[in-house]
């Protein structure tokens, strides 16, 4: 195959994917992979741009060129995978690589060997996608992933490694070979030359892109589904989210014949706090509360925020006294989250019940309430089991 067309065609598909992958996947979603994976199209089409000079006068100036602006490439890459992770990055660190790309291949004799800076370069790229590797690997296994839990993108950042690891390879191969043969010899051209490279990349280029722009909308949807499902202040369910989930649970729970249990919290004197503190002193208790509710009650009971300061929680598996001493544990362990100005420590009413076979959820709750407003009454900061 004619290495020329090659990198032309090379160069339309990475020119259609920038204006593609810039419109459809950034402009919507501006996450930051995105973003550089735009610039990393772009260096990509740019260097071989460069590369189509290769045979004509001006391929002493452009062939080096073209060498560091494929490590410039595989550099914002490497930066769009560090930003899957947050990672920090600085723009002085994309310059020694490209820099070091161009002096090699400029020291060399880039006016008569289509190869000047070969090693360097090869070398540079090899590193730059074990670098990527790295980053997309660690992103696919983050040790905070709930076990058993593969999202979407998880899988398609998985899909991405395994598109690096290969890269990865190919380029350690032809630097390999490059040392062992020379870029003349047989294995060389056969295997690791322009034009499988270039075949490959395009592949590459096009998977790549469409994982890419699949992982930012897919990111975008897991965004907006937490933000429907949780309230932002607690970290708790959304009253809607509760009621639905509530709904769908109860019936399954009594009809076992297990004991299950609903409580009502309510915190104490919470619009003193307001009042006198200030609305940002309140949301810190209810942010507060909501960590306390996580960490006491963890995947034993469903939390849900039903409005202001009231919470609803159904257990969804255990015995009347356990449910109450998480109850008792909550109550005290929410006494200690925060200090508010004023020396005062936060405190919350809770009253519980058991529901009854086949009763409905708003009946359940309508009982807690007042096993709730009794814990007000008989003096607050208390669990009152009806
Ligand atoms: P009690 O001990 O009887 O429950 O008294 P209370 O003051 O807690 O009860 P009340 O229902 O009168 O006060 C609830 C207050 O919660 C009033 C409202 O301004 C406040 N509130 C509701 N939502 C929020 C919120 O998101 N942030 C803050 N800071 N305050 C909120
Ligand atoms: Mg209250
Ligand atoms: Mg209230």
């Amino acid at each position: 195959m004619d290495i020329d067309t090659l990198r032309i065609t090379f160069s339309v598909i990475a020119g259609v994917l920038v204006v593609l992958f810039y419109v459809g996947a950034y402009l919507p979603t501006r996450a930051p992979f995105s973003g550089w994976w735009t610039l990393a199209l772009l260096l990509f089409l740019l260097s071989s741009a460069a590369y189509l000079a290769n045979g004509t006068a001006a391929q002493a100036a452009l062939n080096p060129l073209g060498n560091g602006l494929a490590v410039a490439g595989a550099e914002a890459a490497w930066y769009g995978a560090r930003s899957l992770r947050t990672q920090p990055w600085r723009w002085e660190w994309l310059v020694p690589g490209p820099l070091l790309a161009l002096l090699a291949g400029v020291l060399d004799d880039p006016g008569h060997d289509v190869w000047a800076g070969g090693l360097t370069f090869l070398v540079l790229i090899t590193a730059a996608f074990g670098a990527i590797t790295r980053e997309l690997v660690l992103a696919a296994f983050h040790p905070d992933r709930p076990a058993r839990t593969l999202s979407v993108s998880d899988v398609l950042i998985r899909a991405l490694a395994l598109a690096s690891v290969i890269l990865t390879l190919f380029y350690a191969g032809r630097a390999l070979a490059f040392v062992a043969e020379g870029p003349d010899s047989e294995l060389f051209r056969q295997t690791f030359g322009s034009v499988p490279t270039t075949v490959l990349l395009v592949v590459q280029l096009v998977t790549v892109s469409f994982s890419m722009s699949a992982l930012s909308t897919q990111q975008q949807i897991d965004d907006l589904h937490r933000r429907a499902v949780f309230d932002q202040l607690t970290g708790l369910m959304r009253a809607q989210e509760f009621r639905d989930r509530a709904a769908v649970a109860l019936p399954r729970l009594t009809r076992g014949g297990e004991v299950t249990i609903l409580a009502m919290a309510d915190l104490d004197h919470f619009k003193l706090v307001n009042d006198e503190l200030g609305h940002a002193a309140g949301d810190d208790v209810l942010r507060a509360f909501g960590w306390s509710a996580r960490t006491v009650l963890g995947q034993q009971a469903l939390c849900g925020r039903l409005g202001g300061e009231e919470f609803a929680l159904l257990f969804t598996s255990t015995s009347r006294d356990y449910a109450e001493g998480l109850l008792h544990t909550l109550v005290a362990e929410f006494q200690h989250t925060v200090q508010l100005a004023d020396g005062r420590v936060p405190t919350v009413s809770i009253g519980m019940v058991e529901a009854g076979e086949a009763e409905p959820l708003t009946s359940v709750l309508e009982r807690a309430d007042k096993a709730l407003y009794r814990a007000k009454s008989e003096g607050r900061s208390r669990v009152v089991r009806a």
